[in-house]
């Protein structure tokens, strides 16, 4: 492995970010910034992550509507989704990720491609909007007649104090065949879009798993992929690569999938995690409530495809899965190995910083890994301590008024479709011989002594970084790509990819190589100058009429 950065310029790097803070907040973000440092192979640093972001700071977040309605619901393709509020909290969650979907036939129901919103307007700010929600729902209803419908809270919504809650029950008695639930996923309502992760997972756990338990896709063996979103056609590339194996994908959360999906979902035998942050609840409840086994897996890269296949094959046990799975990998690496040695001829050594997401600034760290591009320094946007330090740090891990603020379900067996689909003393015996359930190591464990770990980084730091470090690329979302690129640094976007995808398993290992290529390979960003680097700083004075 190359040497990442020495420490004494990661720690003087550090103390000049912090001298700028008053402070009291210098304190708080020299918790939040972290030079790593491994032993025995996963012990690090501690680090203050799912805090709030002090007020001033241009942060990277995203909202708990966001989270919720953007990222966890909004891939799902036959719940009509009703944003209830003002039109630009809608706009921010339509279709801005590229979550990609494939209806069987075009007669098949497609609402990702609408946003459906109340459409706030003052009146309703002042005299309350539920009556507008229930003729939202209505005029739906009469011009699809879904079968699920999820309405979704705003801020505004929250400070006016409708209760989407009685609407949606009110409008489920009216039409009894429509499956109508809501989400108290006001932005406010937590420190970042992980908020309302964990609101999408209660209520699609209550209201929507379980409802259906006669529907089953063929195959013997049957699984849900939990926090893969299809961006850019991941999925896509994913259902391919599971098919091939001899596995039956059931659904996948959320990316290319039906209600009948979701509403099935329990009656397949495991399910494995992609994007830990924002799904690992519904893993867990639904271990607990109908004993289905979870464990991590990671289809981006093609070393992380290849370790996610052999390990899902090795859980059922199966000579002939396995076989299956061996020939895949086998005919898949041949055109991987081809492309990556070519591209790391060219981009071996280069340095990439990544700040994105609860799992992908760490995922994608094994692509750039593969063609040899060094990451000096990550952070997530809204990850909590068992992302960054791995799950064993879970019970350590302090409750506030934050976290309080979002409903942890009480689960319980259910009497009558709970079915260990191991028993224990199977789990257990196999736990002795290395085999990990419910567990997630974190991305601090993998990455090298001396890089920088960011937790919401922000504008600020992450200019002062590009000055000390000049990293070759950065990965990150559409809020840092322009003054990024402005500087004459390639980036990527690693929310919706821009334009491209897919990024995940084989194919998409091939795509993402071949993208870094081309950025960190063109001539154009050399001869880009920062505006600010030539021009005066613009200045400006108010003025006021009299
Ligand atoms: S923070 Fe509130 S107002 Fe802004 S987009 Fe999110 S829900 Fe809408």
């Amino acid at each position: 492995m190359l040497p990442v950065q020495e420490l004494s310029s990661v720690e003087d790097f550090k103390a000049n970010i912090l001298e700028a803070y008053p402070p009291k907040i210098a304190k708080k973000r020299a918790r939040q910034i972290i030079v790593n440092k491994v032993e025995n192979t996963e012990d690090v640093p501690v680090i203050m992550a799912n805090t709030r972001t002090i007020p001033g700071i241009i942060t990277m977040r995203g909202c708990a509507y966001a989270g919720c309605k953007g990222v966890v619901l909004g891939p799902t393709r036959d719940i009509l989704q009703i944003t209830h509020g003002p039109i630009g909290c809608g706009f921010y969650s339509w279709l801005t990720r590229r979550n990609q979907t494939r209806p069987t036939s075009d007669q098949d129901e497609n609402y990702m491609t609408y946003a459906m919103s109340t459409d706030l307007q003052e009146d309703e700010i002042i005299f309350g909007g539920e009556k507008k929600l229930r003729a939202a729902v209505e005029e739906a209803v009469a011009l699809f007649h879904p079968k699920a419908i999820g309405i979704f809270a705003t801020c505004p919504v929250g400070l006016i104090g409708d209760d989407v809650h009685a609407v949606a029950r009110a409008m489920e008695e009216k039409y009894p065949d429509i499956n109508i639930f809501a989400f108290s996923c006001e932005g406010y309502k937590g420190v970042s879009q992980s908020a309302g992760h964990h609101v999408a997972n209660n209520k699609v756990f209550t209201d929507v798993v379980g409802q259906d338990d006669t529907f089953s896709k063929p195959g013997e063996f049957k699984f849900n992929i939990l926090g893969e979103y299809n961006i850019g056609g991941d999925a896509f590339e994913i259902e391919r690569i599971v098919e091939d194996c001899g596995l039956t994908l059931h659904s996948t959360f959320s990316g290319n999938s039906t209600y009948q999906e979701f509403s099935s979902a329990h009656n397949v035998d495991l399910n494995v995690v992609m994007c830990h942050r924002s799904i690992n609840y519904l893993a867990e409840m639904m271990d607990k409530k109908y004993g289905i086994p979870w464990f991590k897996v990671n289809f981006v890269g093609a070393e992380g495809t290849s370790k996610s296949l052999r390990k899902i094959a090795q859980f059922y046990q199966n000579d002939d899965l396995a076989k299956k799975t061996e020939a895949v990998i086998e005919r898949e690496m041949v055109e991987v190995a081809k492309v990556r040695d070519d591209v790391k001829s060219r981009c071996e050594g280069k340095t990439a910083v990544l700040y994105v997401g609860g799992s992908r600034a760490h995922h994608y760290q094994d692509l750039l890994r593969e063609i040899g591009v060094v990451t000096i320094s990550a952070g997530y946007e809204f990850a909590h301590r068992d992302d960054y330090e791995g799950r064993k740090v879970m019970p350590s891990i302090t409750v506030d008024a934050d976290s309080r603020n979002i409903e942890e379900l009480s689960v319980e067996a259910d009497p009558a479709r709970y079915k260990p689909r191991i028993s224990a003393e199977e789990r257990a015996k196999r736990e002795s011989e290395g085999f990990e359930f419910a567990d997630y190591h974190g991305m601090m464990p993998d990455m090298e002594d001396s890089t920088l770990i960011i937790d919401d980084c922000n504008h600020y730091e992450l200019e002062e970084l590009l000055d000390r470090f000049h990293p070759d690329l950065v990965c990150a979302g559409v809020k840092e790509k322009y003054v990024v690129q402005k500087r004459g640094i390639p980036m990527k976007q690693l929310h919706s990819y821009d334009y491209m995808g897919p990024f995940a398993g084989y194919k998409g290992a091939i795509n993402f190589y071949k993208e870094i290529d081309r950025l960190l390979n063109c001539n154009a960003f050399k001869f880009t100058k920062a505006p600010w680097d030539t021009e005066p700083e613009l200045s400006a004075t108010y003025s006021y009429n009299d």
